[in-house]
């Protein structure tokens, strides 16, 4: 066991101690994961400290949050997947009306390639819970982007020249 240290971070004399043999549980969104065996030092003071970089504690410690992660991104992904579902929108008819964004945004979602967005998330879950109001969200949609809103016609002055 290593003694105690002087806390560079704090400044603290005598505070900053070793651990090893520890065991901690990481919780997202009601997932766990438990890492064992972890070593590092930390400071009674500030409560600060780091892993023990002669370890793997570290790359393991993160290793669990970034799984964590990606595991709470599936969970979204999955209930957006059964909000649509439930809405009996197609994933293309979900990006035209409530996503925006790439033709397969929706699927990169529910896949969970990428983090749904807050605002579509909390939408979802408005019309999970109240699908009725899907009809009045079809309506306001009209119009709620630029997208398609501007067209164009091809004025052919020669053809209309020739045609007087
Ligand atoms: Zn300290």
């Amino acid at each position: 066991m290593k003694k105690t240290e002087l806390c560079y971070i704090c400044g603290a004399p005598d505070a900053l101690s070793y651990f090893e043999g520890r065991s901690e549980t990481i919780s997202v969104k009601g997932m766990e994961r438990r890492v064992d065996n972890l070593a590092g030092w930390e400071c009674k003071v500030c409560g600060d400290g780091f892993w023990d970089p002669d370890t793997d504690s570290a790359d393991r410690y993160g290793e669990a949050g970034d799984e964590l992660v990606l595991a709470a991104r599936k969970m979204i992904g999955a209930e957006m997947k059964r909000i649509r579902r439930k809405l009996h929108l197609t994933q293309k008819e979900a990006v035209d009306l409530l996503s925006g964004g790439g033709h397969n945004a929706f699927s990169r979602y529910e896949r969970g390639e990428v983090p749904a967005p807050k605002p579509l998330v909390l939408l979802m879950r408005f019309l999970d819970r109240h699908p009725h109001l899907l009809a009045d969200a079809k309506a306001l949609a009209e119009g709620a982007d630029m997208r398609g809103a501007f067209t164009y016609t091809v004025n052919n002055d020669t053809e209309a020249l020739k045609a007087s």
